[in-house]
């Protein structure tokens, strides 16, 4: 089953259910203090909040979404993308827990030529909060078995925006992929065995003060109880394809296609950190292709710097594989045209976002070129001096001046049988980091509420630096 037929099931299922059909939102809202539409329920907050009148009672979307927290896992897990489409249907004081519970759970057992997505109960989970009994009793009547549902605790199953307002238990529903994935346990035990697929969440009671999101006081029950849930529309692609991985469905696996044109190397080969690196290119291009088309530029801060640092990220997994020229334009070219069925107004933007695009990838190849020289004086210096050991200062030269990422410095170097002294870069690398968080700290950036955003709140609106700052030096 293709995405874009993923999506209109899960619309019509609601709609028929009475739900007003409520189209996504930019993935960029007019607030400071949020970076990127995190999740569907985002654009409804000041409905749930009680602060505007919804002009429906049940409203279901397909909401952009976009991740940053999530970034790691790219290429790594089987399961996170950048940028995801969460499919919701919210209920606002109208249906709860029952009905919540009954929607999702017909939607994913129906039959296909019934409507539904066809999955095997047999292979469904279902988990509850600790003391929710009332949700696992609704689950047992509509068929779930009790073997197969778990409660978890407030990290996992608990739902609150961080400050006062409302809050209450969740219940997710999860596919189990088989023994050949993983550990038998339910999800408690495996996660990528047991996939996460549907959040129910349960907005019951109201919270006050207390730090974060796991400690604070219940103050009582809601006035009027609400319902937000989240499906990820990749997953059930991912599940529903008969693939190993969400890179491997109809939207993502033709990037990696190109991308092995053009790089002559080979997915699913044999060598992880290549797979990975496929991987990085079609979830960073069509991350970077859904912000564009939403407005963003790229930049030295904020948003922009988001954008820039994923598309310098595709750029350096296609040298990496073995580019040598450009590739941009026709990854941009294959993510356009694998999402128009969803997303009909990217074909008329498919100019400007792919001159955006492109735009940068020059600009850091040039970038990269002129470093090769910087590169080229350094080693002939270390040479001439009779070292084998490129400088720390030199790796940091090339690093804050360039955006020369270390590994890429680490490998030319043993090409150029050189080794580099890693310590002495990491020393430069602390001091500099330091410095830039002392600066950012007395800024007191506009974006600097929400922790999961603090990585990249934290840099500030400073120069491009490279990508070893984000991830660990064995990525890209
Ligand atoms: P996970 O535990 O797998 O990271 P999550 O618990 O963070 O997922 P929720 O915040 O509950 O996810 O979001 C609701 C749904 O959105 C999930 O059940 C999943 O189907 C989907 N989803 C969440 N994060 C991603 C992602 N990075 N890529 C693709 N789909 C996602
Ligand atoms: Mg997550
Ligand atoms: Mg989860
Ligand atoms: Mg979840």
């Amino acid at each position: 089953m293709q995405t874009h037929e993923i999506r209109k099931r899960f619309t019509d299922h609601f709609v028929k259910a009475g739900h007003t059909q409520v189209p996504s939102a930019s993935l960029v809202l007019n607030d400071p203090n949020q970076l990127f539409v995190i999740a569907g329920m985002v654009p409804f907050v000041p409905y749930f909040l009680g602060q505007q009148t919804p002009p429906y009672d049940r409203a279901t979307s397909i909401q952009k979404c976009v991740r940053t927290l999530d970034i790691e896992e790219v290429g790594i897990t089987t399961r996170h993308n950048t940028f995801f489409q969460m499919a919701g249907n919210f209920s606002f004081g109208d249906y709860f827990k029952r009905d919540a519970i009954r929607f999702a759970w017909t939607l994913l057992t129906n039959p296909v030529e019934e409507g539904g997505f066809g999955f095997d109960p047999e292979r469904l989970w279902s988990t509850v909060y600790l003391d929710d009994d009332e949700a696992r009793d609704l689950w047992l009547e509509v068929g779930q078995v009790p073997e197969r549902i778990q409660r978890r605790g407030m990290k996992d199953n608990y739902w609150s925006m961080g400050i006062p307002g409302p809050c209450g238990p969740c219940s997710e529903i999860f596919f189990d992929r088989g023994p050949e994935y993983g550990v038998e346990g339910g999800p408690e035990a495996d996660e990528d065995r047991y996939i996460e697929i549907w959040n129910l969440v349960f907005m019951q009671n109201e919270r006050g003060q207390g730090t974060g999101k796991e400690s604070f006081e219940i103050l009582g029950e809601l006035p009027k109880k609400n319902i937000d849930t989240g499906m990820g529309v990749e997953r059930v692609a991912f599940l529903l394809q008969g693939v190993d991985n969400v890179y491997d469905t109809d939207l993502l696996r033709p990037v990696i296609d190109r991308a092995q044109e053009l790089t002559g190397q080979r997915y699913n080969a044999g060598d992880a950190e290549h797979d990975r690196l496929f991987r990085v290119i079609a979830d960073h291009t069509r991350t970077a292709v859904m912000l564009i088309e939403d407005g963003v530029n790229p930049g030295n801060d904020g948003r922009g710097y988001v954008l820039r640092r994923l598309l310098r990220r595709v750029v350096r997994s296609a040298r990496l594989l073995g580019a040598t020229g450009e590739t941009m334009g026709v990854f941009v070219d294959t993510v356009i045209a694998t999402m128009t069925p969803s997303y009909p107004s990217l074909a008329d933007d498919a100019k400007r976002i792919r001159t955006v695009a492109t735009g940068e990838e020059q600009a850091f190849l040039k970038t990269l070129e002129q470093g090769t020289t910087l590169f080229g004086n350094a080693v002939d210096s270390t040479r001439s001096a009779g070292r084998t050991v490129l400088s720390g200062d030199d790796a940091f030269t090339l690093h804050d001046t360039y955006g020369f990422p270390i590994d890429l410095t680490l490998e030319m170097a043993s090409e150029a049988g050189l080794s580099v002294d890693e310590d002495g870069f990491r020393a430069l690398m602390t001091e500099q980091r330091q410095r830039a968080k002392d600066d950012a700290n007395s800024r007191k950036s506009a974006l600097a509420d929400l922790s999961v955003f603090r990585e990249f709140v934290d840099r500030g609106p400073t120069e491009f630096t490279g990508f070893d700052e984000l991830v660990s030096d064995a990525q890209v």
